[in-house]
């Protein structure tokens, strides 16, 4: 019988899973470590309620098909989007889970006796929720093609499963009351529309994926939604987090902190650190951590990188319908760290020392690294206009994110740039803006952009596309109100009014910040395995691993890495390639343990000011080693 091995735990190691085939007893009997029996008898399946009725070959049937399954508390019979099948508890407590947000909602619970998994059978479907062990539990797994040969011989199990299941999807302590019960907001933001500071908090908690609600002075009810006076103005943006702590004027750094997301390196020393925490170093994360590897990514804004930003990626394998950059990045996060990875926000790496591997991150901590990882990938080059940043983050955008749809609602808005990326802004903004146009200085878009999206452009009545044009210059007092458009081929230039600009006119890989040693192409890009070979960059008697760069022991994945290929699945496969090519490293014996050189973080004096509720230490960074 197969038993998926999807019953990971929460804070244990796999030595902590309980399965049946444990020593034999005196009496023979199978039992495990933890006492339960080892082997489901026809008699366990009849306590079942469900299969209290049924005939005695068909329990027998059963016992031998069944999985007996123990969990230790804290360990899942099947999570949230599992495949279906059908669970009843031996022994036992299970809590049915829902996660909101990130954050874990316990819904219910299921005693000896219980079925679950009766919802996806019914439908069809992958499971709602999650099944959790609250304590030692036995719990036996039924595949669906032996429920429905039960079923087959006996209707009565198929009415009280039907039963069972509409009870559970119905009435506000069931599936749709749950589904029902908005969430609750995780930080509320009080900020003007068009402050920079306050759009960098918003995009921030979005790119996060932190339920917000925004206040702005014009908000109804801002005071009651606050849930008090307002801070004043001068302090603006402010931040309230869902445990009631309010901060104003916040760095980022202490937003992530209040809301739990890592910040601080557990450990001095790391077999791999990830730079960045894009598609490259999150597929990094999962293998590393997934195959033992004492394994940290160190992000410097929000985990998902550029395709955090896409609204829609369409040709992402096992996505049939498409996912948005969000839902991929935020499934990934939860892997890497359920994996045991290390991920911190907010952080930067500053600088790498070729000769150590040590990694130095922004606020003097230092790491000593086995092998890094550099997936570091790309950003958006910008536009050297006259006021451009003036008016950045008041109107002006470099790249997107979907969290700034309400600030476009209902105005024109101009999407600089004919790439894939241009093309999925477009086609989002258009749900919410009056009217969205396209400006390329090309005179056609099947050379910059997926035929699927030229096709799903041209169904939108609100889209236009104006060819041969450039922005000359952009207007607005407090945020963006109008931009002119040059036509390159007159020269003639036109102001329209416009409520957002959104540039997408390429990206570069910034690398300038990476040791001399480390060898990069002619456009800053790093190069890897045979190219450094034909550089003349390596050293060694072996050749470098193909994501190998010039210093030994320093991998390249995904966009940042020389090659012409900058597309997720890419950067996935290089992520997880890299692994591959750490534990070859490991094994040829050249890795050189450094000594733990981490420096410490002092804390002095307050950045930020602390509005109410429990007043926080006062902070200062001063480094010390
Ligand atoms: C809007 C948009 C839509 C796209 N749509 C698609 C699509 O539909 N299909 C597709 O295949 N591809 C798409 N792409 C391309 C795809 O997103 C990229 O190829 C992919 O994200 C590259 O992954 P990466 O991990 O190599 O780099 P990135 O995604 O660029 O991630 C790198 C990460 O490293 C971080 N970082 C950089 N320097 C440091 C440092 N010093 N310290 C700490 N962190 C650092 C960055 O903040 C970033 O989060 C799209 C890109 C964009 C922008």
């Amino acid at each position: 019988m197969h038993v998926p091995f999807s019953h990971d735990l929460r804070g244990g190691g796999a030595d902590r899973l309980r399965r049946s085939g444990g020593a034999s007893d005196v009496d023979g009997a199978k039992r495990l470590a933890s006492g339960l029996p080892a082997v489901v008898t026809a008699e366990e399946i009849g306590g079942v309620a469900l299969f209290a009725a049924v005939g005695e070959a068909e329990r027998e049937r059963l016992s031998r098909v069944v999985a007996d399954i123990t969990l230790v508390a804290g360990e899942y019979a099947a999570h949230e989007g599992d495949e279906r099948a059908l669970f009843a508890v031996l022994d036992g407590r299970i809590e049915p889970i829902k996660r909101v947000d990130g954050i874990e909602r316990v819904v219910g619970e299921r005693h000896p006796g219980d079925i679950f998994g009766e919802v996806p059978i019914v439908l069809g479907t992958v499971f709602p929720v999650g099944f959790r062990a609250a304590e030692t539990s036995r719990i036996i797994r039924i595949e669906p093609h032996d429920y429905h040969a039960v079923a087959a011989v006996a209707p009565d199990v198929v009415k009280e499963i039907g039963r069972l299941a509409a009870h559970r999807m119905s009435g506000l302590r069931g599936l749709q009351g749950i589904a029902a019960e908005p969430p609750p907001p995780r930080a509320i933001v009080v900020g003007h529309r068009w402050d920079a500071a306050s759009t960098e908090l918003r995009r921030f908690l979005d790119r996060n994926q932190i339920t917000t609600r925004s206040l702005t002075p014009d908000t109804p009810d801002a005071a009651e939604r606050w849930g008090g006076p307002l801070p004043v103005e001068e302090d603006w943006p402010a931040i309230r987090v869902v445990n009631g702590k309010t901060v104003v004027r916040p760095q980022l750094r202490r937003v992530a902190e209040l809301l739990g997301l890592g910040t601080e390196p557990e450990a001095a020393e790391y077999d791999a650190v990830i730079v960045g925490a894009g598609p490259a170093g999150l597929a990094a994360a999962v293998y590393g951590a997934s195959e033992g590897l004492h394994t940290i990514a160190i992000e410097r804004e929000a985990p998902g990188g550029q395709a955090g930003t896409s609204s829609r990626i369409e040709n992402y394998l096992g996505f049939p319908s498409g996912v948005s950059g969000d839902e991929l990045a935020s499934r990934a996060l939860q892997q890497a760290r359920r994996l045991g990875a290390e991920i911190l926000v907010t952080r930067s790496i500053t600088r790498i020392d070729a000769s150590t591997h040590d990694v130095h991150l922004d606020g003097g901590d230092v790491l000593a690294a086995r092998t890094i990882i550099l997936a570091s990938g790309v950003s958006w080059r910008h536009l050297s206009i006259d006021g451009i940043d003036r008016l950045a983050g008041k109107g002006i955008s470099y790249g997107a994110a979907r969290g700034e749809a309400w600030n476009v609602h209902g105005v024109p808005v101009h999407i600089v740039g004919a790439g894939n990326s241009a093309g999925q802004a477009a086609l989002f903004y258009a749900t919410h803006a009056r009217h969205v146009t396209i400006l390329t200085r090309g005179e056609e878009l099947e050379n910059t952009m997926s035929r699927y999206l030229i096709d799903q452009l041209a169904t939108r009545p609100n889209i236009d596309v104006m060819f041969g044009t450039e922005v000359a210059a952009v207007h607005g007092e407090v945020s963006l109100e109008a931009i002119d458009v040059r036509d390159r081929g007159t020269n003639e230039t036109t102001r329209v009014e416009s409520g957002g600009l959104f540039i997408f006119v390429g990206a570069d890989a910034e690398t300038a910040w990476l040791p001399s040693e480390i060898a990069l192409d002619h456009h800053g890009y790093v190069l890897t395995g045979p190219d450094i070979r034909a550089e003349a960059r390596w050293k060694l008697d072996r050749d470098p691993y193909l994501l190998e760069t010039s210093v030994p022991g320093v991998f390249a994945a995904g966009d940042v890495r020389s090659g012409p290929v900058k597309r997720v699945a890419a950067a996935v496969g290089e992520g997880s390639m890299a692994i591959a090519f750490v534990h070859q490293y490991l094994k040829d014996g050249l890795p050189r343990l450094n000594r733990v050189r981490r420096r410490r973080i002092d804390v002095e004096a307050r950045p930020q000011q602390i509005e109410d509720e429990e007043a926080l230490p006062a902070r200062h960074l001063r480094m010390s080693t």
